[in-house]
């Protein structure tokens, strides 16, 4: 009798799990800002911006610094995004900008007139690589800075280089301009940063593409911030952000003449930085995740 009771409740378990919907587990992440997305053409190729704006949505993101090649397609992420996206002006303006722009003075008219309509609230990103062509002593780069100052908006700045010097002499050289250090200098260590949180207090340091798929440096094989990170960011927990910069062909497997399916590898990067956030303490973790971005851009 028991025996026949079981199969029976058996079967109506069967049944239930066969006829019920399956309902998908609702992302439990908490609101983060994310400081450094792309919008590039390379990108728009196999993502449309309603789709990037449903996975920020989907994804519980408080808002989004968005940065494009060429400069104008942040602004139709703006477009479909309203709040959730912060347009920076990039002085990449047309597709093969990230070579030319600082030879051209026109870039500057551009950057002028995008962030006194207030249609661009910051800019970059630009990159530089030491020991390479364009400095960020060139005529360009300085009226850019310029124009941060004139507008009070930040500059999201990437310089690779083998120590801190670099950048230190930029952030030093414009104490009136707020920066946003990019990838924390993609290859530095934390103590190439610790001179920088304390020298120069214009500066916030992002972790964007610190992730093991890109420059790495930054945690373990369990993704928990390595020893030396952690103790500088917890010791200067006001001046770290992050970001996922989902942009995929500076890996290279790829070849330049394909689209770029970072996209793809969004919901992946991020999962990774709520991980190393929430291996911090509370407090902390809240300000890395959302609270100095806030105060950054007054949200
Ligand atoms: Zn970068
Ligand atoms: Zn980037």
């Amino acid at each position: 009798m028991m025996k026949l009771f079981f199969r029976k409740a058996k079967v109506v378990v069967f049944f239930a799990a066969w006829f019920l919907p399956i309902v998908e587990p609702a992302i439990a992440q908490l609101p983060l800002a994310d400081v450094h997305i792309h919008y590039n053409w390379d990108q728009k190729e196999l993502i449309s911006a309603e789709e990037i704006v449903q996975k920020l949505k989907k994804s519980n993101i408080a808002f989004a610094v968005a940065t494009s090649t060429p400069t104008e397609l942040a602004l139709e992420l703006k477009r479909v995004g309203g709040d959730l996206i912060i347009p920076f002006f990039s002085p990449y303006t047309h597709e093969m900008g990230r070579h030319d722009w600082h030879l051209d003075p026109n870039t500057v008219a551009l950057a002028k007139e995008g962030l006194s309509s207030q249609r661009y609230v910051g800019i970059g990103e630009v990159h530089f690589m030491s020991g390479f062509r364009p400095h960020t002593d060139n005529a360009v780069f300085r009226q850019l800075l310029n124009l941060a100052k004139t507008y009070s908006v930040p500059v999201l700045i990437h310089i690779d280089s083998g120590n801190e010097r670099a950048f230190l002499r930029v952030c030093r050289q414009h104490p009136d301009v707020t920066f946003l250090f990019a990838h924390a200098g993609g290859n530095l260590h934390a103590r190439h940063i610790q001179p920088i949180v304390e020298q120069c207090k214009n500066v916030l340091v992002e972790l964007s593409a610190r992730d093991p798929w890109r420059y790495g440096g930054l945690t373990d094989h369990d993704h928990q911030l390595l020893p030396s990170w952690r103790k500088l960011i917890i010791q200067f927990p006001d001046r770290f952000v992050t970001g996922t910069d989902p942009v995929w062909r500076v890996t290279r497997t790829q070849s330049w003449d394909q689209s770029d399916e970072g996209w793809d590898h969004f919901e992946k990067l991020l999962t990774y930085h709520h991980r190393w956030i929430d291996g911090l303490p509370e407090a902390v973790a809240k300000k890395i995740r959302v609270d100095n971005a806030r105060r950054l851009f007054n949200r």
